[in-house]
Formats: C-alpha cells, sequence, structure tokens
C-alpha cells in the first residue's frame, strides 16, 4: 500500500484529539489536526503495543503443575523436556498462533526469547513468514559449544537464562561475541533471588529481564549504565518467585529512572495479550494510564532497539486504531488501559501492511 489514512481521535501525550494520520511507504508522513472523511480507518488511533518479553515457544506445553522455577524453566527442566521431544512443525505452528494472538491483541512486536540454538532461531522465523502475525525479535540461545556465527547471522541478539544457570566464562564470550556483530545481548536477572544481578550487570547487558529481586541500589546501577528492564508481574505471580506481595518493584524502577517495558513471559502461563498484562500492572501500581502505556509502547520499542517509537514524523509505522464507540471506550485513556478487549481493536498497522483488520478476515493476503 503505497499511503494509509487512518482518522479519528489520536492520542497526543495523554489525551486524545481530533486528527488524522497520514502513511506512506510505511513510514509515519504527517500527523494532522482535524479529522479526514476520506480515511482508510477510523478510531482511537494509538501507537501499537510491543510485548518486550515472550518465550513464545513455551505454548507447546500447557499449563504446567506447580514446581520450583528451577524445576519448571531452568536448564533440563520441565519447559525444556517438553520442547525437546516436540516434533519442529508442531512447535512452528504453536508459535505461528502465537505470534498471531499476540497481533489480535494489538502487539506489532515481541520480544522473544527462543532457545534451542540455530535451529530453534529458524523455527521462529518461519513461524513469522506466513504474515498476519506479530514480528518477532528474535533473542538465540546457543547450545553449550555450538558454533556462534551462524546463529548470530540469524538473530536479532542473543537471550539467555541466568548467570546461575551458565558458566560465567561463557556469558561472557557469548556477550563479547555479540558486541562484535552487532547484535544485542539480554539476559534474565533478579527472578527468584537477587544473587544473579551483579553478575548480570557485569555483563553490561544491552537488557535485563524481571529485576524482581532488586534493591534500591541494584536499580540505581541499572540505572546509571541505562539499561532497560522488561518486567512480567503475571508471570512473577504464577511462578510464586517473589516474596510476598510477588511483585516487581515498578514504582522504585521509575523513581530510579529506568526504562521501564512490559511483557507477557513464558506462554505456558499467559499467552502472549499484552492488554492483559496491562490491567494486572494497573491494579498491581496503579500508575497513571500514560506511563503504564509508554511502557507498553515506546519503552518496549526503545528496550528492543527498534527506534523511537511515538508518532513521529519518518518513524516507522505501527498504529492501533480502536472502536471509537466501544462502550468500554468511553473515558478513554484509562479505558484503553484496562479495558480494551481484542474486539474493540479495529486494525493494527505494521509498516504499510495490515497485520490485523477486525472487519476484513485475512489481511496477510491482501
Ligand atoms: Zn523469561
Amino acid at each position: 500500500m503505497e499511503e494509509v489514512v487512518v482518522s479519528g481521535r489520536v492520542l497526543r501525550g495523554s489525551r486524545f484529539q481530533p486528527g488524522h494520520v497520514v502513511v506512506r511507504r510505511g513510514r509515519i508522513h504527517r500527523v494532522h489536526r482535524g479529522e479526514r472523511v476520506d480515511a482508510d480507518l477510523r478510531g482511537l488511533i494509538l501507537p501499537a503495543l510491543v510485548n518486550a518479553h515472550t518465550h513464545l515457544g513455551d505454548s507447546v506445553a500447557g499449563r504446567p503443575p506447580r514446581m520450583s522455577l528451577r524445576a519448571l524453566v531452568g536448564p533440563g527442566g520441565y519447559k525444556h523436556r517438553i520442547l525437546e521431544r516436540t516434533p519442529r512443525p508442531r512447535l512452528v505452528e504453536a508459535m505461528r498462533h502465537a505470534l498471531r494472538e499476540a497481533a489480535l491483541t494489538g502487539s506489532a512486536l515481541c520480544g522473544d526469547f527462543r532457545e534451542g540454538g540455530l535451529d530453534g532461531a529458524r523455527a521462529l522465523r518461519k513461524a513469522a513468514r506466513a504474515g498476519g502475525t506479530a514480528e518477532p525479535v528474535v533473542f538465540g540461545r546457543p547450545h553449550p559449544g555450538e558454533p556462534l556465527a551462524p546463529l548470530l547471522r540469524v538473530v536479532d541478539g542473543l537471550g539467555m537464562s541466568s548467570t546461575s544457570d551458565h558458566p560465567g566464562e561463557w556469558l561472557a564470550d557469548l556477550r563479547r561475541e555479540a558486541r562484535r556483530a552487532g547484535r544485542l545481548f539480554a539476559i534474565h536477572a533478579g527472578e527468584a533471588h537477587r544473587r544473579d544481578i551483579e553478575p548480570a550487570l557485569a555483563l553490561e547487558p544491552d537488557l535485563l529481564i524481571h529485576l524482581t529481586q532488586a534493591t534500591p541500589g541494584d536499580l540505581r546501577r541499572a540505572a546509571d549504565r541505562d539499561i532497560p528492564v522488561v518486567v512480567c508481574p503475571r508471570s512473577n505471580i504464577a511462578t510464586r518467585v517473589a516474596r510476598p506481595p510477588r511483585r516487581p518493584p515498578v514504582a522504585a524502577m521509575l523513581r530510579a529512572g529506568l526504562r521501564v517495558a512490559l511483557g507477557t513471559d513464558n506462554a505456558m502461563l499467559h499467552p502472549p495479550n499484552l492488554w492483559a498484562e496491562m490491567e494486572t500492572a494497573a491494579r498491581l501500581y496503579l500508575p497513571q494510564p500514560a506511563t503504564l502505556l509508554r511502557m507498553a509502547t515506546e519503552n518496549g520499542l526503545q528496550a528492543l532497539r527498534r527506534g523511537p517509537g511515538g508518532l513521529q514524523r519518518g518513524a516507522p509505522a505501527r498504529l492501533l486504531v480502536l472502536d471509537p464507540d466501544s462502550p468500554r471506550l468511553r473515558d478513554p485513556l484509562a479505558g484503553v488501559v484496562r479495558r480494551t478487549r481484542p474486539d474493540d481493536i479495529l486494525g493494527l498497522l505494521q509498516g504499510d501492511r495490515w497485520l490485523h483488520l477486525r472487519n476484513r478476515r485475512n489481511p496477510a493476503k491482501s
């Protein structure tokens, strides 16, 4: 599509105002005041969501029985045993469904930690090839001893478990090689305990996941190094890893100046629906709706190094159009954050393609 025009009320700061957005060749061309009658789609217009941390392959595992975090997701644990015995076509199909669900619930991008070495990363790329899915930002994880160069050519970065789960020298090598190849290096830290936070910071990662057990000092050190963090509040509740009240310290993170993004984590625990994560985060923390929406949009984009986000001229178009007549969205911004359901989404535009259009059956085939 050469040009797409969406019109209605456009999010500016924390308010929706009458306006329209012109997208040319997949990029934001202009944001105008005032509505336009000949638009392709009309509604409430805002940046698309970014699910900054997922493990979509885990959707093959189904809801797990109660067990420790290490037994659940650690090396050789429950999910890894299931992933190892899952035939590749089934894994690809499960990830395709999960990426489609992410798009249907408003996410243009998923920052996905993809285990399984080179073949695991290729399986995720294949899952995204069908179209109509969220785009994965692929954080691969090599098998120990696996040659790294082929994997680094396929992935956007490396996504590791924790410094408690991998040998330190290997992690330092991976970090160095990722940097040399111009790829990101991300790692979980402070999920079950804080012992792995300091060693993770020493690796100078591009992205940290969780920091649930972080002290104010840990948060300050991460903020000083300008390392973004992705929090996954529902995952922390489900895995019961954190001490009660089992929440990442989001208010302290924001006070420390950290860039905080949101993710839905393991797909066997929660499908990749970021609205559900936002609703939980709103209940737990009650931050301003604009702050929460920023965590779910531009902070996620920045965490995944996919640009400044927002509706700036020249930025790649990633736009959501919501139903202005939805009874749930009467108080628009608070309603958007707390009450949007998938059927309130009229369209999700990524570049020059509709990943999802409510009134069209299969936008991927358009
Ligand atoms: Zn994770």
